[in-house]
């Protein structure tokens, strides 16, 4: 297709900071910063959740954010957004994705932000008017909201057919963050990619034909911890959209997995597996489809863990952590069980991600290719354990389990805490106080040999990786000259 993920990136940041006087801002850290309402950031709002319920620090720079626009590293596998098991079935949920977006704080509202985002899809990228269609909120009694008919006034007056303009309610047309947070009545996009007659049936209805594109959230309430709305200061206006589905359309694919954020991944995946056939894009429940499932989970997550890792959220025991572990699971399972690929091979895609991520700045700014290094080290040593635990009973023959998971704990820097859970499923028990001699004869050894220097390894190394990480990377978003190039 004549575009690519860095064009479509780009004249998106471009349009609004050329022709709308936006300010390009970096995508933040998929680890919330400070939220305790969220596992991870789950849309490109919630960095400026503050600004949106008027707390803002006025001495910060975010606290002078009128209109801003951005590339965000979106994560959706826990709490309100969770889409981990539509992930592989269909072709347009991830785990990871990225989120364009548009802001205004206090500054224009409904009219100017519908006028820009119909111009940017029908006059900037070309997408054919017909094929679109758009849902406004259609009000709630219960909540005593009322129905947005100024919204679909504004789509018709942009040319709009009254038929391509759709009534929904609280699921799908009231947009919250969480359980609290900022939260409105929003707008959306939908691409028909078929040019159906029955395409208005389709929306929302969870089907491949009519997609949802654009988001566009108009901020005006905090839920409150007791369930209630107060409103906020001021309005604003939140959008995203996921730049996966977007790239699909421009590229006339049916599947985000068609696009080059995701063909070179696959292919990847199908040279480490051993003789699996390749990608063929099926979703039915057959062998194939389920081959094909395979590679979407293992595409998926590996993007994910590699992001998350590199961002600083290692799999663990709680919390987004937990979340992550799974997804690890997740992966490991079907890239050895259905595609028959070994242990060691997600490590080997992290470069491949990175790639397709950082080659374009398409992760702007807080990914740096030393943290997706840190990523790799981290998943070799994670597969190397795994392929250590699958041994384990024989390995427990010749040596205690302590010994072996104080082994574990040593030289791959696995928590002890997740050593022994992963001994709980196989019906095993770390002995406990074995490992704390063990760690107490360790700590013995290393004050006598004054740091204990001799003992390096994939755990030092691992240190000294992560050292690097929070030391020489910019992993915040408050860095004052951005500016996306590319
Ligand atoms: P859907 O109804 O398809 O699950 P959503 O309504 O949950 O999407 P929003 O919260 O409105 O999504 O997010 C804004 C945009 O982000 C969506 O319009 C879509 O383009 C994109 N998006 C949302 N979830 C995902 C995901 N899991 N993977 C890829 N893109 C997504
Ligand atoms: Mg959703
Ligand atoms: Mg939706
Ligand atoms: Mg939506």
């Amino acid at each position: 297709g004549q575009y690519t993920s860095q064009k479509v990136r780009r004249t998106f940041i471009e349009f609004f900071t050329e022709q709308h006087r936006h300010r390009a801002v970096p995508s933040a850290p998929v680890r919330p910063r400070g939220d305790p309402s969220l596992l991870f950031v789950n849309a490109g709002m919630n960095q400026f959740k503050p600004i949106l319920l008027g707390c803002a620090d006025p001495r910060s720079e975010m606290a002078s954010y009128q209109r801003v626009v951005n590339s965000q590293k979106c994560v959706r596998a826990g709490g309100k957004h969770n889409d981990l098991d539509d992930v592989g079935r269909d072709v347009y949920h991830h785990t990871f994705f990225e989120m364009l977006g548009n802001w205004s704080f206090g500054d224009y509202f409904k009219v100017e932000a519908c006028a820009m985002a119909w111009h940017l899809l029908t006059e900037v990228y070309e997408i054919p008017a017909e094929r679109l269609y758009v849902s406004y909120f259609s009000g709630d009694a219960a909540s005593g909201l009322p129905a947005d008919e100024e919204t679909r006034h504004i789509w018709l007056s942009l040319g709009l057919r009254p038929d391509h303009v759709l009534p929904f309610g609280m699921k799908d047309n009231f947009w919250e963050m969480g359980e609290t947070g900022p939260c409105g009545p929003c707008t959306e996009i939908h691409y028909d990619h078929v040019g159906t007659r029955n395409a208005a049936a389709l929306v929302n209805a969870d089907s491949p034909d009519v997609v949802e594109i654009w988001n566009l959230v108009f901020m005006q309430y905090n839920r409150e911890g007791d369930g209630g709305l107060r409103a906020l200061p001021q309005c604003s206006v939140d959008t995203g959209m996921g730049l996966e589905r977007l790239l699909t359309v421009l590229q006339g694919k049916r599947s985000n997995y068609d696009t080059d954020l995701f063909t070179p991944l696959l292919s990847a995946i199908h040279q480490v597996t051993r003789g699996a056939p390749a990608y063929s894009g099926r979703t039915e429940q057959t062998d194939a489809g389920r081959v094909d499932m395979a590679y979407r989970v293992v595409a998926d997550h590996v993007r994910t863990l590699s992001v998350c890792i590199a961002d600083g959220v290692y799999p663990g025991m709680t919390g987004a952590e937990l979340v992550l572990r799974r997804i690890l699971r997740r992966a490991v399972r079907f890239s050895t069980e259905v595609l028959h690929a070994p242990e060691g091979a997600l490590a080997s895609l992290v470069p491949t991600v990175a790639h397709i991520l950082v080659s374009g700045v398409s992760v702007p700014q807080s990914s740096h290719p030393v943290q997706f290094t840190v990523a790799t080290r981290w998943l070799l040593a994670i597969c190397k354990c795994i392929q250590i635990n699958s041994g384990f009973k024989l390995y427990c023959w010749s040596r205690s389990t302590a010994a072996v998971a104080w082994s574990l704990h040593r030289n791959l820097g696995f928590p002890l805490d997740l050593i022994d859970l992963m001994l709980e499923e196989r019906n095993m028990a770390v002995d406990k106080h074995g490992v704390e001699q063990l760690a107490a004869e360790q700590e013995q050894l290393q004050s006598q040999s004054e740091g204990g220097a001799e003992e390096r390894g994939l755990h030092m190394d691992l240190q000294s990786l992560a050292e690097l990480q929070s030391r020489g990377v910019p992993h915040t978003n408050d860095s004052p000259k951005y500016s996306y190039s590319l």
